[in-house]
């Protein structure tokens, strides 16, 4: 009888505890995929897929997403339109790669002017729904919804500082993607939400120095930093001095990633449990 009571305590406990949007057991790899010299995440969960940028071309990123056994992609979001993010999309969009994508958000909002044509010739022949995404609206990924901080759709902004910046909390941990943003951008993002923080950080332009200050840094209260870009790239990325502000704010350098160095990174998010580098 007294392990009966026990037992719903313990379950009344539970329930009362976890809202919607924190479902106990769920988990997430997020894996920061070793594609050279640019960005591209991609999000795995209960056999699904879905991708925050993919790269630049010419490294073979549909290979890549096959060695995962990828065939259909839930969605994929497309930053900013810079050839080392959405290169990868050019090459898997193609219909010899044979993937089925099933929304791309994107804005188009870009004076990549040919980047923007090709992306809007793919989406159309292969009639891929696709929309735009700012600040304030989400989108759903098996059981969460990332928000989207960033851009704000009435300004006027250059292509690196409208990137879409995506955020997922739950529980005590969180995630926050911020592609190419610069410094500008991050004061922006410190106004909206003064209390922003991000267990697991993809540190914003590869590590270049026009982003990342130490405020920024500092607030986000960052466990793991990763820092995507390839070795001996022609932009000296990662600045010494983001290295620098990244060590201090987090207080250990082993818990920054780079991918220059080490390949794919991954990380396993047990929602209400805790994230931690995949084994
Ligand atoms: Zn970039």
């Amino acid at each position: 009888m007294k392990a009966i009571i026990i037992f719903l305590f313990c379950s009344c406990l539970l329930a009362c505890t976890l809202t919607p949007e924190e479902p106990y057991g769920t988990s997430w790899n997020i894996h920061f995929l070793d594609i050279g010299q640019g960005l591209s995440v991609l999000f795995e969960s209960n056999g699904k897929f879905a991708l925050y940028d993919t790269g630049p071309d010419s490294v073979h990123f549909e290979r890549i997403l096959k060695s995962f056994g990828i065939d259909t992609l839930e969605w994929i979001v497309l930053s900013h339109l810079h050839r080392d993010h959405v290169g990868g999309f050019l090459e898997i969009s193609q219909d010899s790669a044979d993937f089925f994508i099933k929304h791309v958000f994107w804005n188009k909002d870009s004076s990549q002017y040919w980047l923007l044509d090709s992306i809007q010739k793919l989406l159309s022949i292969k009639e891929i729904p696709n929309s735009s995404l700012y600040k304030g609206e989400k989108i759903q990924f098996e059981g969460n919804s990332l928000n989207t901080l960033w851009p704000v759709p009435e300004k006027q902004l250059t292509e690196n500082a409208s990137s879409i910046v995506l955020h997922l909390k739950s529980g005590n941990e969180s995630l926050l993607l911020t592609g190419d943003i610069e410094k500008e951008e991050e004061k922006n993002l410190l106004e909206f939400y003064p209390t922003l923080n991000a267990s697991l950080f993809q540190v914003p332009h590869h590590g270049a120095e026009t982003s990342s200050s130490l405020k920024f840094l500092e607030t986000l209260q960052i466990q793991f930093a990763v820092v995507s870009n390839a070795k001996k790239n022609p932009y000296g990325h990662p600045a010494k001095e983001t290295l620098k502000k990244l060590e201090a704010a987090i207080g250990q350098a082993e818990n920054i990633f780079r991918t220059d160095t080490l390949g794919s990174i991954c990380f396993t998010w047990e929602f209400n449990v805790g994230i931690w580098r995949c084994q």
